[in-house]
C-alpha cells in the first residue's frame, strides 16, 4: 500500500512538473556563424530569456563557414517543436530544405525574432527578406524607411539616401512609436540604450512593416540625421517576425531595455500577448540601465 501511495505521489508530482514545463514557451536560438561574437552573445540571450521564467531555451548551432556539405546535413532543426525561433545568425545560406521548413513554420503561425546582425544575413533569400522587411543591404537593394522629426513615416526608393551603415558606437535614446502595442506598453516613451551600433540605411521590400521604436541617428556620431527604425514586426502568413537591430555586443545586450524588448517580443510572437512585466530597473529618458 505504502509503495502504491509513493508511486501515486511521484506520479502526481511528475504531472505537476510537466504542467509547469508545458507552461513555458519553447524558444530555439540559432547561431554558428556571425561577424559578431555569437559565442559570447548567445549565452547572454539564453540567460535572460530563461531568467524571465517564460522560456525553455535550446540552441541550434550551424557548421562553421565553408564546411563540407555533409556537415550541413546535420543542421536540420525541427522548427515545429518551437513557439519562437530567435536568430543570432549571420552567415552562409541555410540548405534549401531548412529554408523551406523555416518558411512553412512561419506561414503556419510560428514566431521569429531577429537580433542585430541576423538581419544582415541572406540577401539572396527572397522570403527571408519579406520577413525582415529591412536588412543590412546596399542602397540599390530596396526601399528605406525612416521617421521625420515630425514623426511622419518617410519611404525612400532605392538609390535615394544611404545604404546600410552605422556611426560610432554610443549610448542613444530609443523612442517608442507605438505605445499601445503589447510589447511596448508600459515602457517609457523614450529611454536610453547602452552603447550600441545605431543601424541606418537598412533596405528591403519593407512591406506590412509595423515600426515600434526608432532612434535618432545624429550626424555628429556618423549618422544620417534621420530617425532610424530600431524595433519592428511584420506578419508572414499566420506567423510574426519581430526584429530589433540593437544588440551589437555583450554590453549592448546587457541593457535592460534591450532584454525587455527581446523577451517581450518573443512572448508576443509566440502567444499574441505579453505577460512579462516591464522591469523596475528599466532605463529612463536620461539614464541607461544594465543587468548584472
Ligand atoms: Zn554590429
Amino acid at each position: 500500500m505504502k509503495r502504491l501511495l509513493l508511486a501515486l505521489v511521484c506520479f502526481s508530482l511528475l504531472a505537476v512538473s510537466n504542467v509547469f514545463a508545458a507552461d513555458k514557451l519553447k524558444l530555439l536560438i540559432i547561431d554558428g556563424q556571425n561577424n559578431h561574437n555569437w559565442k559570447a552573445t548567445t549565452p547572454i540571450l539564453k540567460d535572460f530569456l530563461t531568467g524571465s521564467g517564460k522560456f525553455e531555451v535550446e540552441v541550434a548551432t550551424t557548421p562553421p563557414n565553408k564546411s563540407p556539405a555533409g556537415d550541413w546535413e546535420k543542421f536540420n532543426p525541427d522548427f515545429t517543436k518551437f513557439n519562437v525561433v530567435l536568430s543570432n545568425y549571420n552567415g552562409e545560406l541555410w540548405p534549401e530544405g531548412v529554408r523551406k521548413n523555416f518558411e512553412q513554420y512561419v506561414s503556419n503561425g510560428g514566431g521569429v525574432v531577429i537580433v542585430h546582425a541576423a538581419n544582415n544575413a541572406f540577401p539572396e533569400w527572397p522570403e527571408f527578406n519579406r520577413m525582415i522587411g529591412l536588412g543590412w543591404r546596399g542602397a540599390n537593394y530596396g526601399d528605406r524607411v525612416t521617421f521625420s522629426g515630425e514623426g511622419k513615416v518617410v519611404r525612400s526608393p532605392k538609390n535615394e539616401g544611404p545604404g546600410a551603415g552605422h556611426g560610432s558606437q554610443h549610448d542613444f535614446s530609443v523612442v517608442t512609436r507605438d505605445r499601445e502595442h503589447p510589447v511596448m506598453k508600459d515602457m517609457p516613451a523614450e529611454w536610453m540604450h547602452v552603447k550600441d551600433e545605431l543601424y541606418h540605411g537598412q533596405r528591403g521590400p519593407a512591406l506590412d512593416m509595423h515600426i515600434l521604436a526608432t532612434a535618432y541617428s545624429d550626424k555628429k556620431t556618423g549618422g544620417t540625421d534621420a530617425h532610424e527604425p530600431m524595433v519592428w514586426w511584420i506578419p508572414y502568413g499566420k506567423g510574426k517576425v519581430f526584429t530589433t537591430v540593437m544588440g551589437h555586443a555583450e554590453v549592448s545586450m546587457k541593457c535592460i531595455g534591450f532584454q525587455s524588448v527581446v523577451a517581450r517580443g518573443s512572448e508576443w510572437v509566440a502567444t499574441n500577448k505579453v505577460t512579462l512585466p516591464v522591469p523596475e530597473k528599466f532605463p529612463t529618458a536620461t539614464a541607461t540601465s544594465l543587468a548584472e
